[in-house]
């Protein structure tokens, strides 16, 4: 009872304070207290498998980074104007990871920032304003950026609000796309995306993920990624890969989603996974793209790049690469990615299967209803879920996608406890369904009451 009323305490505090806008998971929020590699401990000690925590790629409380950072801040953390060597090891360090086109970079505090610095680069280099993005895409919240969203649960009223700079291409969707898994429609949309933006002076920038995350990990058909940086790229457009959520080893084919997609971008975003919870956004790109900017004008960035945030940062490459964390992906997310196709195969509630490696998305449907989302459905799966102590939470347009993307710690003892508790609550689901048909059979009035 004492830890409930703290508990309530916290809620009242935070209610009090801050704004209502900067919302919880859960409808009875939940306090954690500590995080340990892909586990959450609540305020009563409860342990729960931590399914949404891309950003702390490494697991939760990784003692390297906790060392890195301390050892850091002990010693000197001032902004980038003075020349310390941790910002040119850390650039180094990416550089491996990255094509040799893709050496220069600028670093900030958040993937909005990143994403922000981005289009900026591309309007100063191409000299025009217009960006192409796909439907249904979140790329942060800042106002040139939040300007770009389409996903209808951050921004609800976003066609009614789109910005005569951005022209919206249609979402390379095998599964629920107009197109299905053909290629060629969604570049041709691209393409008329392009043309659309003609007239305001061409498109400066085309911004989408490699891998759709916002959308619920969803795969573009083969080809697109590549056809679509042609086509923007013969419009005179720069291409912007926002691999915030799906880079840094998540998808296990390759440490940037870009490079399994077959295809390399003029410019790279990063962030949440840079830093493991600490505060780093990083924008890669080409060198004349960066030095058009740099005559326009001089960045600068307090924060963004500081001595700790470099540290940081190479810590987690550090950890990436020592503990095979990306080949840890590929293996475990092969795994989960079979059985979870297995029991899309036994439960109707499943529609579809999306992702790669340990970035995974569950489509949830209408039994029967013919790819009918079921975003109601879905959130119920969540909340029993966490009784049964599996952290997940539903994404998509329709908020019907529950996403998989845990620490790439994530073993296949891990995934075999989700797994269990998954089809417990597909299967409770199911009884409780024929239960209910059975009763309806039964009794035809109850049929005429619910119809
Ligand atoms: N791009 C994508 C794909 C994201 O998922 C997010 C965060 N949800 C952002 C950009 C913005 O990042 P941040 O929250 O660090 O500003």
């Amino acid at each position: 009872a004492e830890r409930g009323k703290a508990v309530e305490r916290v809620h009242e505090r935070r209610a009090k304070y801050v704004a209502g806008a900067q919302s919880t998971y859960y409808e009875t929020p939940v306090q954690m207290v500590r995080g340990w590699r892909h586990w959450l401990y609540d305020s009563a000690g409860r342990r729960y498998l931590d399914l949404i925590n891309n950003v702390a790629v490494v697991g939760h409380s990784h003692p390297a980074l906790t060392a890195a950072a301390a050892r850091q801040m002990a010693l000197l953390n001032t902004n980038s104007r003075f020349l310390y060597d941790a910002m040119g090891e850390y650039a180094e360090r990416l550089a491996d990871t990255l094509p040799e086109e893709l050496h220069t970079f600028f670093f900030v505090n958040s993937g909005s920032e990143a994403v922000d610095l981005a289009v900026q680069l591309a309007r100063v280099y191409t000299g025009r304003r217009s960006v192409v993005v796909i439907e249904g895409a979140y790329h942060g919240w800042t106002s040139d950026v939040f300007a770009l969203d389409t996903l209808p649960h951050d921004r609800p009223r976003w066609r009614e609000e789109l910005d005569e700079h951005v022209h919206v291409a249609e979402t390379p969707d095998p599964y629920r796309g107009r197109h299905g898994a053909r290629v060629e429609p969604y570049l041709e949309s691209v393409r008329r995306a392009c043309a659309e933006a003609g007239p305001g002076g061409g498109v400066a920038a085309f911004v989408v993920e490699p891998l759709l995350g916002s959308q619920g990990g969803i795969v573009p058909p083969p080809g697109y990624l590549a056809g679509a940086y042609a086509a923007v790229r013969e419009a005179g457009g720069v291409c912007i890969a926002d691999e915030i959520q799906v880079g840094m080893g998540r998808t296990g084919s390759a440490f940037w989603a870009f490079e399994g997609q077959g295809a390399t971008p003029d410019i790279v975003v990063a962030a949440k996974a840079t830093g493991n919870g600490h505060p780093i956004g990083v924008v890669a790109c080409r060198p004349e793209i960066a030095a058009g900017f740099g005559r326009r004008a001089g960045f600068f960035s307090s924060t963004g790049g500081g001595p700790v945030s470099c540290r940081v940062g190479t810590a987690v490459l550090d950890v990436l690469r020592d503990e095979r964390l990306p080949e840890n992906a590929r293996t475990v997310g092969t795994h989960l990615g079979a059985e979870l196709n297995a029991l899309a195969a036994r439960f109707p509630e499943i529609g579809a299967v999306y992702g790669e490696g340990l970035y995974r998305g569950v489509d949830i449907v209408e039994p029967g209803a013919d790819k009918k989302p079921a975003p109601a459905a879905a959130t119920q799966i969540c909340e029993r879920m966490f009784e049964l102590g599996v952290v997940i939470q539903p994404t998509g347009v329709e908020l019907n996608v529950l996403k998989i993307k845990p620490p790439l710690c994530f073993d296949n003892a891990a995934a075999d406890y989700f797994l269990a508790q998954f089809t417990r609550v597909l299967e409770e689901r199911a009884q409780s369904r024929m239960a209910m048909t059975r009763s309806v059979h039964r009794h035809p009035t109850t049929t005429q009451g619910c119809r």
